[in-house]
């Protein structure tokens, strides 16, 4: 699918894996419309790439509409691509054998599941209503899990049950919007050196580098980046969540 001059939105666009495909895709010659917090960097990255900022929220629905609206009135929309998240640890119980709050829990389900949802939802609306290219092609969406997805590590039941959510919609969505002539994918990333990871102490991030059998190193953002590119160029692709992550198969802690 050529991209040029097409609208791309990324949410999470202002930092890490967003951000780094943000830049693949401005490069490929897409008009980037950055969705992200108001708090981030958004407004910063959004002129570098000569591309839009729009803050907002994934959760909310109001917020995600605009946004999306914003990023088609620069032209068709064809690329959606869900970065925002956030990867708090959280286990069940709590040091002294407590059940942890159940607001912890909810938070995480909500932006990273909820909030993917949210955005497919509104921006599918939208491109289903686009022009189609030449192919019968509207557009790609991609979304992005986790390993942890299908190896959760202890203190991840909120954050894998999420990133499992995503990629188990990936296919009844697939199926629906087929008719739109609209993929839909999803990445499921291993250990990516991204502001995300580098929160942890430096040993234990030299500690999951040195778990990825082959390339023993964390991923790069730009690896993703290029994923995404790949799944938008190639027609043939839907309805799948693909594993980027040198073969690492997580420990329980
Ligand atoms: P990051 O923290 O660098 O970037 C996440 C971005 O999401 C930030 O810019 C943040 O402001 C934004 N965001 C958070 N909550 C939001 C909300 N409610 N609304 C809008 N924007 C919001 O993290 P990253 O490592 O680039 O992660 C990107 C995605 O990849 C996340 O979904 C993460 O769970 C997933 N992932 C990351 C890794 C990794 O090792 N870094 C591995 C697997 C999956």
């Amino acid at each position: 699918m050529d991209i040029s001059g097409a609208a791309a939105l990324v949410t999470g666009g202002a930092s890490g894996l967003g951000l780094a495909t943000a830049r693949r895709l401005a490069e490929a010659g897409a008009r980037v419309a950055i969705v992200d917090l108001p708090s981030s960097a958004g407004a910063t990255v959004a002129e570098e790439l000569g591309g839009s900022f729009a803050a907002a929220d994934v959760t909310d629905p109001d917020q995600v509409a605009a946004a999306v609206a914003q990023a088609a009135a620069s032209g068709p929309l064809r690329v959606v691509v869900n970065c925002a998240g956030i990867a708090p640890p959280a286990k069940v119980l709590d040091r002294e054998g407590a059940p942890t709050p159940l607001a912890d829990f909810e938070r995480i389900i909500r932006i990273n599941l909820v909030g993917t949802y949210n955005v497919i939802a509104q921006a599918s609306a939208v491109m289903a209503r686009t022009e189609p290219a030449a192919d019968g092609d509207r557009g790609v969406i991609v979304s992005t899990a986790s390993v942890a997805a299908f190896d959760g590590q202890i203190g991840q039941p909120a954050y894998s049950a999420s990133k499992g959510g995503v990629h188990a919609m990936t296919l009844p969505i697939a199926r629906e919007l087929a008719r739109y002539g609209i993929r839909v994918l999803t990445i499921a990333p291993g250990i990516m050196e991204t502001p995300m990871l580098k929160g942890l102490p430096q040993a234990a991030q030299d500690s999951l580098g040195e778990q990825v059998p082959y390339p023993q190193r964390l991923g790069r953002p730009d690896e993703y980046a290029r994923l995404v590119l790949a799944m938008v160029d190639n027609g043939y692709l839907n309805g799948e969540t693909i594993r980027l992550d040198g073969a690492i198969r997580m420990a329980p802690k």
